[in-house]
């Protein structure tokens, strides 16, 4: 078993210690007979930092438990002329470990806050590069307890209430009763005691005041299939992200010219207004669709009691193009082969009902010519086309075909 220094002081950075073991495949690894180190466990993730042995000094990627109880640290590289026996010295990275003991601490508070004020248990903690969650069994969750159970969380924060770390066996842990008991089988058993708050049994590393936490951030929450899960950040985390939501919410508000708090409001009205204007396209598109559709017949020819409409336009959106074959095929009978080079080059041939044409075997004809996809029915088809070079002589060619 690796002696865990970490157990009684989370603010030990720098050990010395003796090299129990080297490990060299998979990975190149260091076992040691103690370490300050926190091994991935308990939701908790690990630390990092770096090995110094006489003749090197190595980053420490990972740390790990092994099945037999060691912490196996995992390196950059091999750690040469180390053997057995050898003297090394551990720094872990002070940052990284403060803000573990910053989220972690932030757990429990939380966890025994939503305890306290509507008996949610928590049944998982999960700690992540960039925030924390936790899971309570319960089957709803308000807006309005989330507030409540930050509200607490933070008094406890603030009332810089001390944090112990305590050694007791199993039979004593089970009398005084514990927020949540582990189910293993250990004689001695590590408790964390936030003062008159929560006793809970952990091995992770912790602040020694709750002032240490900072602030307690809750962020989202969304049902899961034990509960809900409920995000939060702690310590300089809750300072990162209060930057970052407030860049956002900055940047968002100088597009609107409004004040931030007043965005709702202006996207709210934003999205009125766009849905206002929506309508007022689509019913201006079908006017002057209508009116172009008489135009282009009474300007068109008329061949075997059909008129035929041959068309390219500059820039028309493929929705008007079957907007407009639509009135000219239901004003008279008539064929329509319409083109459009930009936005997107397509195609749309239509005919009047009745008519004798093949509409889609057409526009297959000619897409084939112009290496683009597209297909429909005998009355309408429609296509893209891969560029808008040719499409004027495309169309010509296919009235061209109508009139053999
Ligand atoms: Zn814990």
């Amino acid at each position: 078993m690796t002696d865990r220094l970490y157990y009684r002081d989370s603010f030990l950075y720098n050990f010395d210690a003796e090299v129990h073991s080297v490990v060299e495949t998979p990975r190149p690894a260091v076992i040691l007979d103690r370490t300050a180190f926190y091994p991935t466990s308990g939701g908790q993730i690990h630390d990092t930092g770096t090995l110094i042995s006489p003749d090197a000094k190595l980053r420490v990627t990972e740390v790990a438990d092994t099945e037999e109880g060691r912490v196996v640290h995992y390196l950059e590289a091999p750690l040469k002329g180390v053997k057995p026996g050898t003297r090394i010295r551990g720094e872990i990275d002070p940052a990284r470990r403060r803000d573990h003991m910053q989220q972690h601490s932030a757990q429990h508070v939380l966890s025994a806050a939503f305890v306290r004020l509507f008996q949610m248990p928590t049944v998982s903690f999960h700690m992540a590069d960039d925030y924390c969650s936790i899971d309570l069994d319960t089957p709803s969750l308000s807006k309005k307890q989330i507030e409540s159970a930050e509200y607490l969380a933070n008094e406890i924060v603030l009332e810089n209430r001390g944090v112990d770390i305590r050694f007791v066996t199993r039979e004593e842990a089970e009398k005084i009763g514990l927020r949540k008991l582990p189910p293993t089988e250990r004689d001695e058993l590590r408790l964390i005691d936030i003062r008159d708050f929560d006793l809970t049994a952990c091995g992770g590393t912790h602040v020694s005041n709750t002032g240490q936490i900072g602030s307690i951030l809750l962020r989202k929450s969304e049902k899961v299939r034990q509960g809900y899960r409920v995000e939060f950040v702690a310590g300089e985390r809750a300072v990162s992200t209060a930057r970052r939501d407030f860049s956002t919410l900055t940047e968002t508000a100088a597009l609107f010219s409004a004040h931030i708090y007043d965005l709702p409001q202006q996207a709210r009205k934003s999205l009125d207004e766009i849905r206002w204007l929506r309508k007022q396209r689509e019913q201006s598109q079908d006017e002057l669709a209508a009116a172009q559709a008489a135009t282009l017949l009474a300007e068109s020819p008329e061949n075997g009691g059909r008129k035929l409409v041959v068309r390219t336009f500059r820039d028309r959106e493929l929705s008007f193009l079957k907007l407009l074959a639509q009135k000219l095929t239901r004003q008279a009978p008539a064929i329509a082969l319409l083109a459009t080079e930009s936005p997107q080059p397509a195609l749309v041939f239509a005919q009047s009902a009745g008519q004798p044409y093949d509409m889609g075997a057409l526009l297959k004809q000619t897409m084939a010519k112009l290496g683009g996809r597209g297909g429909g029915s005998k009355d309408l088809a429609q296509g893209g086309a891969p560029s808008a070079e040719g499409l004027s002589a495309a169309l010509a060619a296919a009235a061209e075909s109508l009139s053999r």
